[in-house]
């Protein structure tokens, strides 16, 4: 069927930790905390995998890739990524726009987008036209404002 389009959302957290790696989109963050995770913790990837995933009404991120898995520790979570995407593919399913919201209190994450646009295109076959980041902090409120943590939606359009 031609024009046929699926629409699929995608949320996670990650808590923030001093002295840790910080991976967002791909991008390695210079940061003095990081994440807390069985994989390398990008959050915002983990976002756009359920996005995808729930596209596809294939479960979620945790059902594919669970973290009790030896397998995934540490994983560089472009390669979950690069796995859903096939997964769409698969079942003739391409990326259609991607669209991500990062709520972090600190650092600043505008000069790090234009890259994670990039690298997350790269991972889903797409131009980074097609790949929206967008950063915003709370304000100081909440668990993100504290700096506690880290929260990102996705939503994306699958097109075949
Ligand atoms: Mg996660």
């Amino acid at each position: 069927m031609n024009n046929d389009i699926r629409i699929g959302n995608g949320y996670d957290v990650h808590a923030l930790a001093d002295g840790l790696p910080m991976y967002l989109g791909g991008v390695s963050i210079v940061s003095p905390k990081g994440f807390v995770a069985h994989s390398d913790g990008d959050v915002a990837i983990h976002a756009l995998c359920d996005a995808i995933l729930g596209a596809l009404a294939l479960g979620d991120i945790g059902k594919h890739f669970p973290d009790s898995s030896p397998a995934y520790k540490g994983v560089d979570s472009k390669k979950l990524l690069a796995q859903v995407v096939k997964m769409a593919s698969e079942r003739g399913w391409g990326v259609g726009n991607a669209d991500i919201t990062i709520a972090l209190q600190a650092p600043k994450l505008a000069p790090y987008i234009p890259q994670m646009r990039q690298a997350l295109a790269d991972v889903m076959n797409v131009d980074a036209d097609r790949v929206s980041v967008k950063a915003t902090t709370t304000e100081r409120l909440g668990f993100v404002g504290r700096e506690e943590g880290c929260e990102v939606w996705a939503s994306v359009l699958l097109v075949r």
